[in-house]
Protein backbone atom coordinates (compact mmCIF):
# COMPACT_ATOMS: atom_id res chain seq x y z
CA UNK A 1 0.00 0.00 0.00
CA UNK A 2 1.27 3.31 -0.89
CA UNK A 3 1.79 5.93 1.85
CA UNK A 4 -0.83 8.14 0.06
CA UNK A 5 -3.42 5.35 0.05
CA UNK A 6 -2.28 4.31 3.89
CA UNK A 7 -2.64 7.78 4.83
CA UNK A 8 -6.35 8.29 3.51
CA UNK A 9 -7.68 4.99 5.01
CA UNK A 10 -6.11 6.21 8.42
CA UNK A 11 -8.07 9.96 8.29
CA UNK A 12 -11.19 8.01 6.87
CA UNK A 13 -11.20 6.01 9.78
CA UNK A 14 -10.65 8.40 12.56
CA UNK A 15 -13.57 10.66 10.76
CA UNK A 16 -15.77 7.75 10.98
CA UNK A 17 -14.79 7.15 14.23
CA UNK A 18 -15.17 10.71 15.26
CA UNK A 19 -19.01 10.55 13.42
CA UNK A 20 -19.61 7.64 15.68
CA UNK A 21 -18.91 9.44 18.68
CA UNK A 22 -20.71 12.52 18.62
CA UNK A 23 -23.90 10.64 17.00
CA UNK A 24 -23.04 12.10 13.51
CA UNK A 25 -22.89 10.34 9.73
CA UNK A 26 -19.69 9.65 8.24
CA UNK A 27 -21.63 11.10 4.50
CA UNK A 28 -21.72 14.43 6.42
CA UNK A 29 -18.25 15.16 6.40
CA UNK A 30 -16.86 15.65 3.18
CA UNK A 31 -12.28 15.37 3.40
CA UNK A 32 -10.84 18.31 1.40
CA UNK A 33 -7.24 16.95 0.18
CA UNK A 34 -4.71 19.77 0.97
CA UNK A 35 -2.08 19.60 -1.83
CA UNK A 36 -0.61 23.26 -1.90
CA UNK A 37 3.15 22.70 -2.63
CA UNK A 38 2.32 19.26 -3.93
CA UNK A 39 3.36 17.85 -7.20
CA UNK A 40 0.34 17.07 -9.58
CA UNK A 41 1.45 13.17 -9.52
CA UNK A 42 0.84 13.63 -5.68
CA UNK A 43 -2.87 14.24 -6.34
CA UNK A 44 -3.29 12.21 -9.47
CA UNK A 45 -2.66 9.49 -6.68
CA UNK A 46 -5.18 10.81 -4.22
CA UNK A 47 -7.49 11.15 -6.97
CA UNK A 48 -7.36 8.07 -8.39
CA UNK A 49 -8.01 7.14 -4.78
CA UNK A 50 -11.46 8.72 -4.88
CA UNK A 51 -10.68 11.82 -3.85
CA UNK A 52 -12.65 14.35 -5.50
CA UNK A 53 -11.99 17.62 -3.55
CA UNK A 54 -8.87 19.18 -3.26
CA UNK A 55 -7.19 22.30 -1.39
CA UNK A 56 -5.36 24.78 -2.53
CA UNK A 57 -3.98 28.48 -1.00
CA UNK A 58 -2.28 30.29 -3.87
CA UNK A 59 -4.39 31.20 -6.88
CA UNK A 60 -1.51 30.55 -9.74
CA UNK A 61 -1.03 26.92 -8.04
CA UNK A 62 -4.50 26.29 -8.24
CA UNK A 63 -4.78 27.28 -11.78
CA UNK A 64 -1.95 25.13 -12.70
CA UNK A 65 -3.46 22.03 -11.27
CA UNK A 66 -6.77 22.63 -12.51
CA UNK A 67 -5.47 22.72 -15.90
CA UNK A 68 -3.40 19.41 -15.31
CA UNK A 69 -5.91 17.54 -13.63
CA UNK A 70 -9.76 15.83 -14.51
CA UNK A 71 -12.40 18.49 -14.55
CA UNK A 72 -14.46 16.36 -12.25
CA UNK A 73 -12.47 17.82 -9.39
CA UNK A 74 -14.23 20.10 -6.98
CA UNK A 75 -11.24 22.37 -6.20
CA UNK A 76 -11.67 24.18 -3.17
CA UNK A 77 -9.62 28.13 -2.03
CA UNK A 78 -8.56 27.80 0.96
CA UNK A 79 -5.80 30.60 1.63
CA UNK A 80 -5.86 34.40 1.65
CA UNK A 81 -7.58 35.94 -2.13
CA UNK A 82 -6.13 38.88 -3.27
CA UNK A 83 -8.43 40.98 -5.37
CA UNK A 84 -6.62 41.39 -8.04
CA UNK A 85 -6.31 37.88 -8.33
CA UNK A 86 -10.18 36.55 -8.00
CA UNK A 87 -10.79 36.66 -11.70
CA UNK A 88 -8.33 33.89 -12.27
CA UNK A 89 -10.65 31.57 -10.53
CA UNK A 90 -13.88 32.25 -10.22
CA UNK A 91 -14.98 29.80 -13.21
CA UNK A 92 -12.86 27.29 -11.48
CA UNK A 93 -13.35 26.70 -7.68
CA UNK A 94 -16.25 24.74 -6.38
CA UNK A 95 -15.79 26.83 -2.88
CA UNK A 96 -14.06 29.81 -1.50
CA UNK A 97 -13.67 29.04 1.59
CA UNK A 98 -11.64 32.55 2.58
CA UNK A 99 -13.80 35.42 1.90
CA UNK A 100 -13.50 38.03 5.12
CA UNK A 101 -14.27 41.25 3.54
CA UNK A 102 -17.23 42.76 1.54
CA UNK A 103 -14.35 44.62 -0.66
CA UNK A 104 -12.98 41.11 -1.74
CA UNK A 105 -16.98 39.40 -1.92
CA UNK A 106 -17.47 42.76 -4.36
CA UNK A 107 -14.87 41.63 -6.46
CA UNK A 108 -15.59 37.98 -6.33
CA UNK A 109 -19.68 39.00 -7.31
CA UNK A 110 -18.68 41.25 -10.44
CA UNK A 111 -16.22 38.89 -11.78
CA UNK A 112 -18.69 35.77 -11.49
CA UNK A 113 -21.16 38.09 -12.76
CA UNK A 114 -18.63 38.17 -15.76
CA UNK A 115 -18.31 35.27 -16.11
CA UNK A 116 -21.90 33.87 -15.76
CA UNK A 117 -21.27 31.67 -12.59
CA UNK A 118 -22.33 31.43 -9.41
CA UNK A 119 -19.63 31.30 -6.78
CA UNK A 120 -20.34 29.44 -3.44
CA UNK A 121 -18.29 30.91 -0.54
CA UNK A 122 -17.61 30.62 3.10
CA UNK A 123 -16.63 33.77 5.71
CA UNK A 124 -13.75 33.46 7.39
CA UNK A 125 -13.67 34.07 10.97
CA UNK A 126 -11.00 34.79 13.34
CA UNK A 127 -12.73 32.92 16.33
CA UNK A 128 -9.31 32.58 18.63
CA UNK A 129 -8.41 36.49 17.37
CA UNK A 130 -5.24 35.69 16.57
CA UNK A 131 -3.09 39.00 15.32
CA UNK A 132 -1.46 36.83 12.53
CA UNK A 133 -4.40 35.48 11.17
CA UNK A 134 -7.36 36.65 8.48
CA UNK A 135 -10.95 36.26 9.21
CA UNK A 136 -13.78 38.62 10.12
CA UNK A 137 -14.49 38.96 13.91
CA UNK A 138 -16.85 37.15 15.50
CA UNK A 139 -19.25 39.89 16.16
CA UNK A 140 -19.05 40.81 12.61
CA UNK A 141 -19.45 37.64 11.13
CA UNK A 142 -22.99 37.67 10.51
CA UNK A 143 -24.00 40.98 9.22
CA UNK A 144 -20.93 39.76 6.61
CA UNK A 145 -22.72 36.99 6.09
CA UNK A 146 -25.59 39.28 5.63
CA UNK A 147 -24.06 41.79 3.16
CA UNK A 148 -22.97 40.08 0.99
CA UNK A 149 -25.68 37.50 0.22
CA UNK A 150 -27.18 40.83 -1.22
CA UNK A 151 -24.79 40.35 -4.14
CA UNK A 152 -25.51 39.16 -7.26
CA UNK A 153 -23.91 35.51 -8.56
CA UNK A 154 -22.43 34.81 -5.16
CA UNK A 155 -24.38 32.71 -2.32
CA UNK A 156 -22.96 32.04 1.43
CA UNK A 157 -22.44 28.68 1.78
CA UNK A 158 -21.21 28.57 5.65
CA UNK A 159 -18.19 29.58 7.58
CA UNK A 160 -14.46 28.97 7.79
CA UNK A 161 -12.03 28.84 10.23
CA UNK A 162 -8.46 28.48 11.30
CA UNK A 163 -7.98 27.59 15.07
CA UNK A 164 -4.37 28.30 16.53
CA UNK A 165 -1.63 25.90 16.45
CA UNK A 166 -1.58 24.11 19.42
CA UNK A 167 0.03 20.91 20.37
CA UNK A 168 -3.27 19.46 22.49
CA UNK A 169 -6.27 19.74 19.74
CA UNK A 170 -8.53 19.54 22.80
CA UNK A 171 -7.40 23.07 23.19
CA UNK A 172 -9.50 24.36 20.35
CA UNK A 173 -12.92 22.33 20.81
CA UNK A 174 -14.61 25.80 22.19
CA UNK A 175 -13.30 27.57 18.92
CA UNK A 176 -14.88 24.83 16.85
CA UNK A 177 -18.13 24.97 19.53
CA UNK A 178 -18.25 28.87 19.13
CA UNK A 179 -18.26 29.19 15.29
CA UNK A 180 -20.84 25.88 15.18
CA UNK A 181 -22.71 28.52 17.71
CA UNK A 182 -22.21 31.55 15.10
CA UNK A 183 -23.45 28.70 12.38
CA UNK A 184 -26.63 28.25 13.76
CA UNK A 185 -27.38 32.18 14.95
CA UNK A 186 -27.10 32.75 11.13
CA UNK A 187 -29.31 29.96 10.18
CA UNK A 188 -32.17 31.18 12.60
CA UNK A 189 -31.97 34.64 11.02
CA UNK A 190 -33.36 33.53 8.17
CA UNK A 191 -31.54 35.29 5.45
CA UNK A 192 -32.51 35.32 2.09
CA UNK A 193 -29.67 34.15 -0.39
CA UNK A 194 -27.63 32.44 2.79
CA UNK A 195 -28.14 28.57 2.61
CA UNK A 196 -25.94 27.36 5.34
CA UNK A 197 -24.97 24.21 4.67
CA UNK A 198 -20.81 24.32 5.07
CA UNK A 199 -18.90 24.25 8.35
CA UNK A 200 -15.27 24.58 7.45
CA UNK A 201 -13.14 23.45 10.44
CA UNK A 202 -9.98 21.07 11.23
CA UNK A 203 -7.02 20.17 9.75
CA UNK A 204 -4.67 17.52 10.31
CA UNK A 205 -3.90 18.33 14.34
CA UNK A 206 -7.52 18.97 15.06
CA UNK A 207 -10.06 17.61 12.55
CA UNK A 208 -11.31 14.98 15.10
CA UNK A 209 -12.49 16.88 17.31
CA UNK A 210 -13.62 19.20 14.56
CA UNK A 211 -15.72 16.85 13.51
CA UNK A 212 -16.86 16.10 17.04
CA UNK A 213 -18.05 19.57 17.13
CA UNK A 214 -20.07 19.68 13.52
CA UNK A 215 -17.74 20.23 10.75
CA UNK A 216 -18.46 19.37 7.33
CA UNK A 217 -15.40 20.57 5.47
CA UNK A 218 -12.08 19.22 6.98
CA UNK A 219 -8.96 20.34 5.42
CA UNK A 220 -5.93 17.97 5.72
CA UNK A 221 -2.64 18.33 4.07
CA UNK A 222 0.08 16.91 6.08
CA UNK A 223 -1.74 13.81 7.13
CA UNK A 224 -2.72 13.19 3.61
CA UNK A 225 0.21 13.95 1.17
CA UNK A 226 3.32 14.36 4.34
CA UNK A 227 4.87 16.78 5.41
CA UNK A 228 4.88 20.16 3.60
CA UNK A 229 8.68 21.54 2.12
CA UNK A 230 8.69 25.15 1.56
CA UNK A 231 12.16 25.59 -0.87
CA UNK A 232 13.20 29.33 -0.73
CA UNK A 233 13.71 30.36 -4.33
C1 LIG B 1 -2.37 24.26 4.79
C2 LIG B 1 -3.77 24.43 5.26
C3 LIG B 1 -4.48 23.34 5.79
C4 LIG B 1 -3.90 21.95 5.97
O1 LIG B 1 -2.96 21.93 7.00
P1 LIG B 1 -2.40 20.56 7.58
O2 LIG B 1 -2.01 20.89 8.97
O3 LIG B 1 -1.24 20.20 6.71
O4 LIG B 1 -3.47 19.57 7.51
C5 LIG B 1 -5.80 23.55 6.16
N1 LIG B 1 -6.38 24.76 6.04
C6 LIG B 1 -5.73 25.82 5.53
C7 LIG B 1 -6.44 27.12 5.41
C8 LIG B 1 -4.41 25.69 5.14
O5 LIG B 1 -3.77 26.77 4.64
Amino acid sequence: MSVIQDNLETVKANIDAACARSGRDGSEVTLIAVSKTKPVEMLREAYDLGCRDFGENKVQELVQKYDALPKDIRWHMIGHLQRNKVKYIVDKVYMIHSVDSLRLAEEISKEACKKNVTVSVLVEVNVAGEESKFGTTVQEAASLAEDISKLPNIVVKGLMTIAPYVENSEENRLYFARLKQIYVDIIHKNIDNICMEGLSMGMTGDYEVAVEEGATYIRVGTGIFGERQYTAV
